[in-house]
């Protein structure tokens, strides 16, 4: 561990996870910086969108031991390792999840699918891994990379969390999911203020439920609005 650093955007908690299967549980969060996508509906554009964010102020290089100090502080016994896209810097962070391991926590890693995971089960529980589908409107980069998803797939410690904003979307979701064979398979509604994501949340509830999938909430833009940090 001694001198390993990461790129990071913030680290806060404890907060209550709040999406996916985990969604409720006590964690702590570490979120790396940078991006190799650019989704319309970000709500992290503070991590890469430097036509309007700063970087010198939205990012620093951080001592591992730093972070491992204000995790220890949180003492919630989960983290999660959320961006930004966490993956563009996987190859640094054996040193943290090895010492959160070490302390028995249970870790995940959210991704957003397109660089494929070399971190193994003693240091990641679960990947939340989001593809993005069309109504992300990334232009310049490819988000769909079937032969990525697969790899997750083949894991055994993947879940995938659509990002979804009205019906309509499903039927992409439909060709991904058969294409890649990919399970279990989340749906959670985009928005950022409660009234949009329960009236999202009750289009698709019997879509859904027809496909025989999962339907999560965003439960910390319920609970606490966009507020920065939680
Ligand atoms: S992949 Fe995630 S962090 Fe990156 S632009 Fe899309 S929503 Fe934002």
């Amino acid at each position: 561990m001694n001198g390993a650093t990461l790129v990071i955007s913030e680290v806060f908690g404890p907060t209550l996870q709040g999406e996916g299967p985990s969604a409720g549980r006590p964690a702590g969060f570490v979120r790396l910086g940078r991006c190799n996508l650019a989704c319309d509906w970000c709500d992290t554009k503070y991590t890469w969108d430097w036509e309007n964010y700063d970087p010198q102020e939205e990012l620093h290089t951080e001592q591992v031991a730093t972070v491992l100090e204000q995790l220890d502080a949180m003492g919630v016994g989960m983290l999660v390792v959320t961006g930004g896209e966490p993956l563009l810097q996987q190859r640094n962070l054996p040193p943290l999840l090895q010492e959160v391991k070490a302390r028995g926590w249970w870790v995940e890693v959210e991704t957003s699918g397109t660089i494929a995971p070399i971190l193994g089960p003693d240091l990641v529980d679960r990947f939340n891994v989001s593809p993005k589908l069309t109504n992300s409107g990334n232009r310049q980069s490819r988000p769909y990379r079937p032969d990525v998803l697969r790899s997750f797939q083949e894991s055994g410690r993947a879940v995938f969390k659509f990002v979804a904003q009205a019906p309509s979307d499903l039927l992409e979701v439909d060709s991904m999911v058969d294409e890649c064979g990919l399970e279990p398979v989340y749906v959670m509604p985009e928005g950022t203020d409660a009234e949009t994501l329960t009236a999202r949340m009750r289009e698709l509830a019997e879509p859904v439920l027809a496909r025989g999938w999962v339907l999560t909430p965003r439960l910390h833009i319920l609970l606490w609005g966009n507020e920065r940090g939680r």
